[in-house]
């Protein structure tokens, strides 16, 4: 209701509506924090804006999610609250509404493709402070300290390094609460009732509570408009190419599924020089996009009545080097690690499959030499490599800005799953403040 009710008004009013509602301490118009080590919200509850989700919806596009008034505890140990000031939307928040998600758990506020400012840290954060500039990280990564007392299941002993899937919070990150306590630190201000964390993240909230774990630090003078799509599509992409397939110069990449994440994995096979690179998409609009990116060529598999697979082998002469899935298919998976060359090929599943389904393909293509993997936030360590992302941005060395159709406020974010559903969307960046530019 509230939402149909921030729909009907207009921009200017909406932002005064949502700036000035009756006990939200702070929100909107708060200027940059005067004082470093102390914000006025600090230990306090904060009363603000988030999306929140319900229940699942099929139809994950049509008015899903209601954005209303909800309470955010302040952080407690080890924990950091966060003013989110821009979140992307990504297709596993769609997966996740739609219910095809085994540990999705509602009601929930979802998001983790964000970026934001630090409002206040809990007891014992050592490296984070108030004012910090962050990107959330739904895949965590823990301390030297965790690894030399054997906190983390992960990352200890001869296991240092061989993962970027940090084990240590990954429990409760998956249950939708934090790891101090086992609860959540989100209540619907309507109602008081419990709202889960999603991914440790949950960025479609004006704040959020983070584990210290999730939260990567990044340089001040970076947009954070922009650089949140760091968060999670853009690098999942480039370190599937760069981290997990190793793409060589001169090597020929298949990549199936030209949304953001596929066209993020041409830019990063482009980056390793690779010398073709085939672009391939049920949709002949996305050839253009791909081209841009660096795609060399373009197959629809809608054009030819034999399999895709025989079709890039032929194409080939043998096989690719390197296939991405980046639309989680299952069929499709086939497809692309089959279309690689007998004796090296490599296949690497970066798309999210729905719960309980299952691959399949000969073994013969395994024991002809063909490798099968997948790729999780692309192999890259969150909290100490993403900073490093922002500085290639800013280095002009990665896109971000090409990735970014659109901009829309978080009251009109139902509008933004719609974008996203119809196809016509790479990424769509939420003003959390109700701040985006006119479109
Ligand atoms: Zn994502
Ligand atoms: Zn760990």
């Amino acid at each position: 209701m509230l939402h149909s009710l921030l729909r009907s008004v207009g921009t200017a009013s909406r932002t005064a509506l949502l700036g000035s509602s009756a006990g939200t301490k702070t929100i909107l118009a708060r200027p940059l924090l005067k004082a470093r080590w102390m914000s006025s919200t600090a230990g306090k509850p904060i009363e603000c804006f988030a999306a929140v989700a319900w229940e699942p919806k099929a139809d994950y596009w049509n008015n899903a999610l209601s954005v209303e008034k909800v309470v955010v505890q302040p952080p407690k140990s080890g924990e950091v609250r966060v003013k989110v000031t821009h979140t992307a939307l990504c297709h596993t928040d769609a997966f996740t509404l739609s219910g095809e998600d085994a540990e999705g758990k509602f009601p929930c506020i979802l998001g983790h493709e964000a970026a934001g400012i630090v409002e206040s840290v809990g007891e014992g954060v050592k490296d984070i402070e108030v004012g910090d500039h962050v990107i959330p990280c739904y895949q965590a990564e823990c301390y030297p300290e965790d690894q030399a007392s054997d906190h983390c299941p992960r990352c200890r002993g001869y296991r240092v390094g061989k993962t970027n899937l940090c084990g240590k919070i990954r429990p409760f990150t998956g249950s939708g609460v934090m790891a101090s306590d086992q609860d959540s630190r989100f209540t619907a201000q309507k109602d008081g009732s419990k709202l889960w964390h999603y991914m440790g993240t949950s960025t479609f909230s004006q704040y959020t509570v983070l584990h210290a774990e999730s939260v990567a630090k990044i340089r001040k003078d970076a947009p954070l408009e922009k650089v949140n799509l760091l968060g999670c599509g853009l690098a999942t992409g480039w370190g599937a190419v760069w981290n997990t397939a190793k793409v060589e110069e001169d090597s020929t990449c298949a990549i199936f599924g030209l949304g953001a994440v596929g066209l993020s994995v041409i830019e990063g096979c482009a980056k390793a020089k690779a010398k073709r690179i085939i672009a391939i998409d049920i949709n002949p609009d996305k050839w253009e996009d791909a081209k841009a990116f660096g795609a060399t060529e373009f197959v629809n598999p809608r054009d030819f009545d034999k399999p895709i697979q025989q079709v890039i082998v032929e194409k080939t002469g043998g096989g690719v080097d390197y296939s991405f899935e980046c639309v989680g298919n299952t069929d499709l998976m086939r497809s692309a690690l089959e279309c690689t060359h007998i004796g090296w090929g490599q296949s690497v599943i970066i798309g999210v499959a729905g719960a309980g389904k299952e691959i399949s393909t000969r073994p013969f293509q395994l024991v002809t030499g063909r490798v099968w993997k997948g790729t999780a936030f692309g192999g890259f360590k969150s909290r100490s490599q993403v900073p490093e992302l922002v500085d290639k941005y800013l280095a002009g060395e990665v896109k971000i800005d090409e990735y970014i159709t659109h901009n829309r406020n978080l009251t009109d974010i139902n509008e933004a799953f719609e974008l996203l559903h119809s196809g016509k969307c790479l990424r769509c960046v939420i003003w959390m403040g109700n701040d985006a530019p006119e479109a």
